[in-house]
This record gives structure tokens, sequence and C-alpha cells, in this order.
């Protein structure tokens, strides 16, 4: 799932498998539906 992150310099969409932060919704549903990591160590 994409969760939408609000910061200083505008709002940011992130992969939760993996942490990878995109600035276009579509872009990081996309990367999403293609993501494998299956560990994600970023939110440790
Ligand atoms: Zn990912």
């Amino acid at each position: 799932m994409v969760t939408q992150t609000k910061r200083d310099d505008g709002v940011w969409f992130q992969c939760e498998k993996c942490g990878l932060l995109l600035d276009d919704q579509i872009d990081a549903k996309r990367h999403e539906e293609a993501c494998d990591a299956k560990d994600p160590t970023y939110f440790q």
C-alpha cells in the first residue's frame, strides 16, 4: 500500500514494501505493484 507523506518540500508517496519515496502517486502505485521487497528494513 502506498502511503502519503507530507513534508516541507511537498507531498510524497511512499512504498510500504521498500520505503521508496516518489513524488507522484501513480508512479508510486506502479512501483509498488512491481516492488518485490520482502523484508522492509526502512521502518525498523
Ligand atoms: Zn517498493
